[in-house]
């Protein structure tokens, strides 16, 4: 609660994003830092077991960003989220991107204090993955399907997939996108314009369980 409260005192936009490994949340970020980083400031918690790769591949893209790594930990929790905060020190109206550990099961659990959880799924993991990881796909404020340029190489349905999210998560927004080409970007993009403006016309009330 305290993040959360940090971050509505700066109307940074804090998204949690998370995935299994390899669905393409770092690339999706830098892309992303390339196409929205002209419009407002972003920097990004880096979250991985080990090494500082994804952290220097955003700071290649043009982003601030800080590594945590969490050794045999499977998730962030949000007292790595409150250190990495001050070392990071994000600026007032920028977007923060979490790209928490891959891993679809606890990270559904851990409240970072983030304005929503982004859940990327990419369709060369299989159409059924929010049948078999409810809670992540229940906890999200937006699904992405990511690598929709492969989709002609590999047995996905994206109407399939869309029916199996809305089976945990009805009326939940899902934007098929490839991070790779483009393709579908430009409705992300919009989404976090939309989400940013909520934001700056939200009054702060903390979070009650
Ligand atoms: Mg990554
Ligand atoms: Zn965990």
């Amino acid at each position: 609660d305290e993040n959360r409260q940090w971050l509505a005192e700066q109307a940074i936009l804090a998204l949690n994003v998370t995935s299994s490994p390899g669905a393409g949340k770092t690339t999706l970020l830098e892309r992303t830092i390339r196409g929205l980083g002209a419009d407002r400031p972003i920097a990004v918690i880096e979250g991985d077991q080990e090494t500082l790769l994804d952290a220097e591949r955003i700071r290649a893209a043009g982003a601030r960003a800080v590594q945590v790594n969490t050794g045999a930990g499977c998730h962030l929790d949000a007292d790595m989220v409150h250190r990495a905060l001050h070392a990071l020190n994000p600026e007032p109206q920028s977007v923060l991107f979490i790209e928490n550990v891959g891993n679809l099961v606890c990270p559904a659990l851990f409240d970072l204090g983030e304005h929503s959880k982004v859940v990327v799924i990419s369709v060369t993991e299989g159409q059924d993955k929010p049948l078999k990881y409810p809670h992540m796909f229940a906890a999200a404020g937006l699904v992405l399907i990511n690598k929709i340029d492969l989709i002609p190489y590999v047995n996905f349905d994206l109407e399939t997939c869309f029916g199996y999210a809305r089976s945990v998560n009805p009326g939940v927004e899902i934007l098929p996108v490839s991070a790779t080409s483009g393709d579908g970007v430009d409705a992300w993009y919009d989404w976090i314009r939309t989400e940013s403006g909520v934001l700056a016309n939200a009054s702060y009330v903390p979070k009650t369980r």
